[in-house]
Parts: structure tokens; C-alpha cells; sequence
């Protein structure tokens, strides 16, 4: 897509130089009082675009310090989802050096279209043992109270019902696409479960190191945590090998519906469990329409029974897993859902998880509050299922004798 913009505009600059041929003198004079206004502009643009950077500088000096109030303070905060997104991105940072990375951001280009707006980019590095990644994002800035603050990605929005869709310009079609299997979705939920979501935001991005920069992350395609908005890297037309919008989004929206049964207090292994689970049943039908389609799991089942990593664990052992073991926290977090749900139904699930709406909410990403969600998540299973040694023998013996 990126591409065919640049054509457009080689093209653009070629039908400009015929209109003007006819005239060539006045054209080579023309021309040579553009090109002085631009120098002289240019010169004052980098000026400006120099002082940007330097009044900018405080910004990247409260990242090094860890000083989220310093840090906040260059971030607009009167787009309020995005300030708190902006808290969510420095304590992920903070949590991130403590976990041994070396973090740091730079200020890239800086291009001003007034004396009010214009964008930066911002690159973000992370260094974990010898793992280095760097991701790129433009955000637009702006200037407020005689001071430059950084706003969101220049996104584009269409909405309807209380879903939004914010997306780079180039992504218009995806952007519709994804609004209307979001609405088909929620309507899905909603009719299965009785889910009526608050004010939903979703931003879509068009590469990796776009999404992974505004986490931060060292690489992801999509984000997802209660009070941000959901995030999707959509790769802008072409021939695609992931996952098709459906079904991420059946994923992502099953963490949003969880996130509301159960006031975020569901343990990580349940909530990316049920997410894969409903990520494989929901389907359309010959009309379109969508449905719940439980014949789907004996295929997803078998792949992760054949696969010689599985290694079973008890919900004890579950509960003390690292949020890096992706495989063991999706893959038996799945099987575990799915024996819950085959043997108990739907209903006993959302029992259980509806149970976590007593539980006080704890405002931070899931990976930050791993262990206290875990012991309420063991403490609703045991209120419903039972002891959570038999319901892990339970579905460990389900599981071995089909294997
Ligand atoms: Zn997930």
C-alpha cells in the first residue's frame, strides 16, 4: 500500500512538469523562487523541529529515571484513553527493567505542519540477555499551554453502536471489516453469554514494530488489558498467513467479556485458555451468521495432545507459572477450560468466573498481577468446581486417556 502512495506521487509530479512545459522560462524562474522559499523554510522548520527535540528531552530523561509523573507530563492527557494507555506503557517499562532489560527511547525525525501540530517518531529499545529489538512509532504532537505533548498515532475513526475503530489511513477497508465482525461478535456474546460491553476502542496498526513500540513490547501483534484499548497489527491487503480478523477477534473480545464477568481478576491460564477455546468454536454458518460450533475442539485437542512439549500440570502448578510460558499457559489453560466446559457447560463457567466480581479490582495489566489473581481464581474454582486437586485430576485423566 505504502507503495502505491509513492507511485501516486511520482506520478502527480510528472503531470506537473508537462502543464508547465509550454512555458519554460517563466517555468525555470518559477521554479527557482520555489526552491529559495523552500530552502529558507526548511532552515526554519529544522530550527523549530530542533527546539521540539530538545523541549522534548525532559520526556526521555523521566523514562531513564523511572519518574511516571515526569513522564506524564509530556502526554496529552485531555485524550484520556490514551494518557492512561501512556501510565499503562511507563509502568510496563518500570516492570520491564526490573525484569533485567535495558530500556531506552529516542526521539527520531520531527516534522511540524504548524506552529500547534505535528508528529515524532519515537524509538523504542529493549535489550534482554542477548535478544535486542528495536520498534518505531510516529505519534502526533501538539502544543498545549505554550508546551509540545505527545498525542496518539494519527488515526483515523469510524464507529458504530459504542465500538470504535481507529485506524492508520492506509487500513480504511480492514477498518470495516473489523468493525463489522466486531459487532457480529459482540452480538454472538451477547445472545451466548448475556455480555453487553461498555465503550469499546480498537486501533489498528501496519506493522509490528508500530503495535510493539506503543506497548512496549519486543514484538506483538495484538494487546489486549482491561481500561486500554484493543490493539491488532493488521497487515494492509496481500495474501495473508496469520490468523484471519474473526478469529482474532473472537479471542480478544472472549478477554474483554471475561475481564467484565469477573472485575479482571481471572488468572492468566483461564483467561488466554477461554479465549483460544472460543477462538476455535466460533464459525459462520452458509448465511454468514455466526455461531458457537463445539464440534471444532477434537482438532485442537489433538495438536496439543500429539505435541511431545506437553507436559501436565496441576492448577497449583498452573497458578505459579511465569506469564513468558506461553505454551503451557495457552495449551493447558486451554484444556483445561475445555474440560471444565464439556463436562460442567457454559453456564457453571461463567458461575465460577462471575464469582471474581467480588473480588476488588486491581488496576494494572494482567502479567503485573499474576499471583493475587491466581489465588482468587483457585478460590472461585474451588467455591464451584470443588478441590482444585480433583478438577486437575480431573481433566489431567481426560486428557491421558485420549492421548
Ligand atoms: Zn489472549
Amino acid at each position: 500500500m505504502r507503495k502505491f502512495v509513492k507511485l501516486i506521487g511520482f506520478l502527480v509530479i510528472i503531470l506537473y512538469g508537462c502543464a508547465l512545459d509550454p512555458d519554460k522560462i517563466e517555468v525555470e524562474n518559477f521554479e527557482s523562487i520555489v526552491e529559495l522559499e523552500t530552502v529558507e523554510k526548511q532552515e526554519i522548520k529544522t530550527d523549530e523541529s530542533e527546539l521540539v527535540k530538545s523541549q522534548l528531552v525532559p520526556m526521555l530523561e523521566a523514562i531513564d529515571n523511572n519518574d511516571e509523573e515526569g513522564f506524564l507530563e509530556f502526554q496529552n492527557s485531555a485524550n484520556s484513553l490514551f494518557y492512561k494507555e501512556q501510565k499503562r506503557w511507563m509502568e510496563e517499562a518500570i516492570f520491564k527493567k526490573e525484569q533485567g532489560y535495558t530500556f531506552t527511547v529516542n526521539i527520531g525525525e520531527v516534522n511540524l505542519m504548524s506552529s500547534e501540530k505535528g508528529d515524532v517518531e519515537l524509538i523504542v529499545n529493549m535489550k534482554y540477555q542477548d535478544k535486542e529489538t528495536q520498534n518505531k512509532v510516529i505519534y502526533s504532537i501538539v502544543k498545549l499551554n505554550n508546551k509540545w505533548v505527545i498525542d496518539d498515532v494519527p488515526f483515523k475513526t469510524i464507529s458504530e453502536g459504542n465500538i470504535a475503530v481507529l485506524y492508520v489511513s492506509e487500513l480504511e477497508e480492514e477498518a470495516l471489516t473489523v468493525l463489522r465482525e466486531a459487532s457480529d461478535i459482540v452480538h454472538l456474546y451477547n445472545n451466548e453469554f448475556g455480555w453487553t460491553p461498555k465503550d469499546m476502542t480498537i486501533k489498528l496498526y501496519d506493522s509490528r514494530e508500530q503495535i510493539s513500540a506503543t506497548i512496549p513490547w519486543t514484538g506483538s501483534t495484538g494487546w489486549n488489558e482491561t481500561g486500554e484499548s484493543l490493539k491488532l497489527m493488521i497487515e494492509p491487503s496481500g495474501p495473508s498467513t496469520s490468523l484471519s480478523t474473526l478469529t482474532i477477534l473472537a479471542h480478544e473480545l472472549a478477554h474483554q467479556m471475561l475481564s467484565d464477568f469477573s472485575n479482571d481478576n481471572a488468572s492468566l491460564y483461564i483467561q488466554e485458555g477461554f479465549a483460544t477455546l472460543l477462538q476455535h468454536v466460533v464459525e459462520k454458518d452458509g448465511e454468514g451468521k455466526l455461531l458457537i460450533n463445539l464440534n471444532n475442539l477434537p482438532y485442537r485437542e489433538h495438536k496439543l495432545l500429539s505435541n511431545r512439549d506437553l507436559v501436565f500440570y496441576s492448577i497449583d502448578e498452573l497458578n505459579k507459572l511465569d506469564y513468558t510460558k506461553t505454551f503451557e499457559i495457552y495449551g493447558l489453560g486451554f484444556l483445561l477450560t475445555d474440560y471444565l466446559i464439556k463436562s460442567h457447560g457454559f453456564d457453571k463457567f461463567m458461575t465460577m468466573v462471575k464469582e471474581l466480581m467480588n473480588e476488588p479490582y486491581i488496576d494494572s495489566r494482567v502479567e503485573h498481577k499474576l499471583q493475587i489473581t491466581s489465588e482468587r481464581t483457585t478460590r472461585a474454582i474451588e467455591k464451584v468446581y470443588g478441590s482444585t486437586d480433583q478438577v486437575s485430576d480431573g481433566y489431567i485423566n481426560y486428557f491421558t486417556n485420549k492421548q
